[in-house]
């Protein structure tokens, strides 16, 4: 029997028994209710709070192999004269490698889910399967691609099964609206669709990339990607930076995901993610990392506290009248963690992100005697604003401890 109860684990702050069996929670009780020998394990997670996992939904997971190699620069630059030439030299090994560090990153940081876009993706499947996360595997599509190598991907996709029986899915990556052209955009929205697999892609995270597509199409690129019938909601766009109202009501009817990756964002110096625009247009909002290569790490409770002190943060500029010094409401701590857990969860069809009986079961169990956490009047607040990968005892995805109880 897959089964493992955890014992006396804080959830919503009452001590609590929850038995987890074939990777959902099956049952919810209080302290000492639920019998230990309706479990083949029992966990004594005394001092420990349950919450729900992370889940990361834009990255390049191999690109960790490009940690600190080339900072502080311009995108264009940092892509072609870095970024661009040291993936031609990558082997399939390296791919591996990269993924490897990349999924240790997430889970010890308690992320049990990530939606890629690289290539030899059997590499990062692999990794994945090993060792026991999610995974949401984009297959890129780009312009540049010849048509030996959309026939491999093809038949890859019509060749494959998930080995892990639900936790790995394939998805359509066309990379964005400079590097595919409309014609290629449009056939890949339509085979996925036909295939029922979602699409991940880059929308407007530069305001070059803005300028540009408005020289070659007379359209923002949210505006461009509508006209070829490319929106829905199985699209889930990274960064959305430059995007204005009309656009994000756009996105907002058409239900697409977005994917905000505020250290990515801050590095490149791509722009402020519109928050207060995004939020009224009550589009779907969850997080992602990036690459490591522009983040520097896969940390995503790193990346929901930055999202939320970005989002307090206006630059007052010579203006001094206080209408311009931001917003210390906005984006609470509540719900940036929802974008980080349910949004998350809910745009990939995975039924995470809440410690519920009959729910998936993925969870963190934070450790309250971390010197992080304490005083703990309010979990969430302490675990968006003041915790680190420390205070994350174990990471359980599917119903499995996929990190060890060290602490
Ligand atoms: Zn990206």
């Amino acid at each position: 029997m897959n089964s493992i109860l955890l014992h006396n684990v804080l959830l919503n702050g009452i001590p609590s028994d929850i038995l987890v069996s074939e990777g959902r929670f099956s049952r919810i009780a209080g302290a000492g209710k639920i019998s230990p020998e309706s479990a083949a394990e029992v966990l004594d997670a005394t001092g420990k709070a349950i919450i729900p996992a992370l889940y990361n939904t834009h990255n390049h997971a191999a690109m960790t192999l490009m940690r600190g190699f080339a900072d502080d620069m311009v995108l264009q630059k940092w892509l072609s004269d870095y970024v661009w030439p040291f993936e031609d030299k990558l082997t399939p090994a390296d791919i591996h490698k990269g993924s490897e560090i990349a999924v240790e990153e997430m889970i010890s940081s308690g992320s049990v889910f990530f939606s890629d876009m690289y290539f030899d993706i059997e590499q990062t499947i692999d990794v994945v399967e090993k060792r026991g996360m999610r995974a949401a595997i984009g297959i890129t599509v780009m312009e540049n691609h010849s048509l030996a190598v959309e026939a491999e991907k093809l038949d890859f996709i019509e060749h494959w099964s998930d080995p892990t029986g639900g936790r790995i899915q394939l998805v359509m990556a066309p990379h964005s609206v400079y590097t595919v052209g409309p014609e290629k955009l449009r056939r890949t929205a339509e085979y996925a669709r036909n295939r029922g697999m979602r699409i991940h892609t880059h929308i407007s995270e530069t305001a070059l990339e803005v300028q540009n597509c408005l020289k070659e199409t007379g359209m923002t690129p949210v505006r461009y990607l509508d006209s070829l019938g490319f929106l829905g909601p199985d699209v889930i766009a990274a960064h959305c930076v430059h995007v204005d109202e009309e656009e994000w009501d756009i996105l907002a009817e058409r239900g697409v995901t977005v994917s905000h990756c505020p250290a990515s964002n801050m590095k490149i110096s791509s722009g402020r993610f519109p928050y207060e625009l995004a939020i009224k247009s009550g589009c779907r909002i969850t997080l992602g990392t990036d690459g490591a290569s522009s983040n520097n790490n896969l940390d995503l409770r790193e990346g929901m506290k930055l999202a939320a002190l970005l989002a307090k943060c206006v630059s007052a500029g010579p203006d001094r009248s206080l209408s311009n010094i931001g917003n210390p409401e906005l984006l609470p701590a509540e719900e940036v963690f929802r974008w980080a857990t349910r949004n998350g969860a809910e745009a990939f069809g995975i039924d995470g992100g809440e410690i519920a009986e009959g729910r998936v079961a993925d969870a963190l169990l934070i450790d309250l005697s971390d010197v992080r956490m304490r005083p703990c009047h309010n979990l969430i607040s302490n675990f968006v604003y003041s915790a680190d990968s420390r205070c994350i005892a174990a990471t359980i995805c599917d119903g499995k401890i996929i990190t060890d109880l060290c602490r």
